[in-house]
């Protein structure tokens, strides 16, 4: 008797959860800063999934078929856009959904690199607040019952990230202005230094995708020592004895990791969009300081 009162109370309790979570609007979000914003204006309104999750690399990414199931289950879809999603036409194609498609730049100016469009826009915070209102107004368009929620949410999110980014403005403020600059094998840094002036370097003849050579590392360090150049940010480095031979024949501090395009688990240095930016500027000033 007892158990089966367990079992009601169980059944009831997953009923219950079940109604909860079905007024909720199911939003898929590509890859995993979007879904944090979509969090954060969504609130407890939204059930929010991303595609590319924590430490995925959206520009590589290969859609599983339970990724079609998400987006066919979606009453919204938010991605980046300016080409950040090449796989996205296809999988929306294959998923047969209807949902409405919210690209969070639209309204940004695309900065051109090489012919392209440089998707990495969300790396300023003036920038992040372009995508919240969008996805503030799409959220709005798709639930309008939820409307004063979510205009309330995008507030008081929208009032965070200015914070975030006076607080960028007043930590390179501090740099010395002949320092702020680094050597970085990011590409993802383009909207970030326009918005802050911190200027980003790319290493010269060492291409992103491959560990540099020894030659590689001399030409870095005699770019380095021409440009003076206070920190490199060498991530696909893994020998430490190159790094070590940087930072001794040149002076230059190597500076730790920078998030660019995804976030990490909760348990990392970058579980939110807000905490990536910090992290990042912290890295930037620390290696960058007098
Ligand atoms: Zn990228």
């Amino acid at each position: 008797m007892r158990r089966l009162i367990g079992l009601i109370c169980l059944a009831l309790v997953m009923t219950t959860s079940a109604a909860r979570a079905e007024g909720r609007v199911n939003v898929v979000a590509s890859f995993s800063i979007l879904a944090d914003m979509v969090r954060n204006v969504g609130g407890n309104r939204v059930e929010v999934a991303a595609l590319v999750g924590p430490d995925g690399d959206a520009h590589v990414y290969a859609p599983t078929p339970a990724d079609a199931k998400k987006i066919a289950d979606a009453r919204l879809l938010v991605v980046n856009g300016f080409g950040f999603e090449g796989w996205m036409p296809r999988l929306l194609q294959a998923s047969g959904s209807k949902a409405p498609v919210t690209v969070a730049t639209r309204g940004i100016t695309a900065r051109q690199v090489g012919g392209h469009e440089d998707p990495h826009a969300w790396q300023s915070a003036v920038n992040a607040k372009i995508y919240v209102g969008n996805i503030r107004d799409a959220l709005i368009a798709v639930a309008p019952g939820d409307a004063a929620v979510f205009r309330a949410n995008a507030e008081a999110y929208l009032a965070k990230l200015d914070a975030l980014d006076r607080e960028v403005r007043e930590a390179v403020a501090k740099i010395p202005e002949a320092r702020r600059k680094v050597i970085s094998t990011h590409g993802a840094f383009g909207y970030f230094a326009d918005a802050y002036g911190i200027k980003f370097i790319a290493p010269l003849g060492v291409s992103t995708d491959s560990e540099p050579s020894a030659r590689d590392i001399a030409e870095i360090i005699t770019q380095i020592r021409v440009a003076k150049i206070p920190a490199v940010f060498l991530e696909n480095i893994s020998d430490p004895r190159l790094i070590e031979r940087i930072a001794a024949e040149t002076g230059a501090k190597v500076g730790g990791s920078l998030y660019s395009d995804s976030l990490t688990g909760e348990k990392g240095d970058a579980p939110t969009y807000i905490d990536m930016v910090r992290h990042n500027i912290k890295a930037l000033t620390s290696a960058l300081a007098d």
